[in-house]
């Protein structure tokens, strides 16, 4: 844990420096190659970006919740394809080991995450098996010292870069239900593991997700997370709270970027002889976009303090998530308005980023699922 606030406010202002200096001037490239240049990806290991949360005893920063969000406040203000790259191994890819991995586990493959050297995947989604998730039908059935694996992953981020996966399969002779799922370590070059061909996305070019598909594929028993068959299920849950606070974070960085862009332009837009900042309905555009924004961003911290208090923050992570996604989308939406045509041509990158960020309100959970998830802990607690 970085404990003191000049060691953070230094990881901080290297961070926005990068985004500024490195990330930004890229954005272009990235877009229209669909590959982040190899130097970049050099860049962001070295600045340590793939362990900010990873325990320092494995060479990370050990961030807290409340520092990691920061951290993406941050990097979350370029195009959201950086941040693709690098959330998989720092969150949901890395953080069912470290929430629930064996020390061994640890040991082996947390160092080399933390330098970016092994790129971690996260593979709970199906062909049928989406908002579902209990409905999984990838099976690991134990064979001696292994498991072997067969099924199918869908939409998986990072699969072709990645030296890892945390695979959600179920085992022993539960046919259905949370109970029967478990959650492995499974390095990419096993035998049995092939890719399909790269998904083609309505935005986060630079971002790449394909299926994974295991064939008999023979993972050794010492990759069951935490040894334990049945908990997988606990552990995916636990990996997505944290993942839900996490992209709520980027949502507010990349409304905030947006939201400059707009104020910008439009105290350059003149029209009717003066800048269209003046017109009292461009301002409700952008004051309702700055309100919102700190509503989100208020809410991102206070989910993010809570849980470094050790709470359960199953419900304030999708308030998070469902609020902050959800508002991201009306700011896109607002930016285009405020560009007017140029924000509908690709010159200024606006139209970029409202296809980008409408990711957000459908993966680690859609806004639906969200909805789900708070009010069904609601409900659960007045029952109590
Ligand atoms: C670019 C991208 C990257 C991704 N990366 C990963 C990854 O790295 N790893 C991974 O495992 N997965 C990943 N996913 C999968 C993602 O998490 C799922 O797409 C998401 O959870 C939704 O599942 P689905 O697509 O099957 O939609 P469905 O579950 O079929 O949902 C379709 C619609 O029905 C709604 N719906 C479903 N159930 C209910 C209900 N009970 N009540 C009300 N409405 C409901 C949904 O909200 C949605 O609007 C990624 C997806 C994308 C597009």
């Amino acid at each position: 844990m970085i404990q003191d606030s000049e060691t953070l406010s230094i990881l901080l202002s290297t961070i926005a420096r990068f985004v500024r200096e490195r990330l930004i001037p890229n954005e272009e490239v990235v877009a229209e190659t669909d590959e982040i240049p190899a130097d970049i990806v050099h860049e962001m290991k070295a600045t340590g970006l793939f362990g900010l949360t990873i325990p320092q005893a494995y060479g990370g920063f050990e961030l807290t919740m409340e520092e990691e969000v920061l951290a993406m406040l941050e990097l979350g203000r370029a195009s959201p394809a950086f941040r693709s790259l690098i959330g998989t191994t720092l969150g949901i890819g890395s953080q069912g080991i470290l929430l629930d991995g064996t020390e061994e586990q640890k040991r082996k493959y947390l160092p080399r995450l933390a330098t970016g050297e092994l790129i971690a995947a996260f593979a709970l989604t199906e062909p049928d098996a989406g908002s579902d998730a209990v409905s999984l039908r990838t099976r690991a059935v134990c064979d001696g010292d292994h498991y072997v694996v067969n099924g199918t992953k869908r939409f998986i981020t990072n699969a072709a870069q990645a030296g890892i996966f945390t695979l959600l399969a179920r085992t022993g002779s539960e046919p259905k239900g949370a109970a029967g799922i478990s959650a492995f370590i499974v390095e990419a070059a096993t035998p049995g593991i092939t890719l399909g061909k790269r998904d083609r996305k309505m935005g986060q070019r630079g971002a790449h997700t394909c299926d994974v598909i295991f064939n008999n594929c023979r993972i050794p028993v010492a990759n069951l997370i935490g040894g334990v068959e049945g908990q997988g299920f606990k552990t995916a849950m636990k990996v997505l709270d944290k993942g839900r606070i996490h992209i709520a974070a980027i949502c507010v960085a990349v409304a905030g970027r947006m939201l400059d862009e707009a104020l910008r332009y439009a105290l350059e837009r003149q029209q009717f002889g003066k800048p269209i900042a003046e017109f009292q309905l461009i301002q409700a555009m952008l004051a309702d976009s700055k309100a919102e924004i700190y509503a989100a961003r208020s809410m991102v911290i206070d989910a993010a303090r809570r849980r470094d208090e050790g709470l359960d923050v199953s419900t304030e992570a999708s308030c998070a998530k469902l609020f902050a996604s959800e508002m991201c989308g009306r700011v896109a939406d607002r930016a285009v308005q405020i560009f007017g045509g140029s924000g509908y041509v690709s010159d200024h990158g606006i139209e970029r980023f409202y296809r980008d960020v409408r990711l957000f309100r459908i993966y680690e959970g859609t806004s639906q699922i969200q909805q789900l998830v708070i009010a069904r802990n609601m409900i659960r607690a007045e029952r109590a």
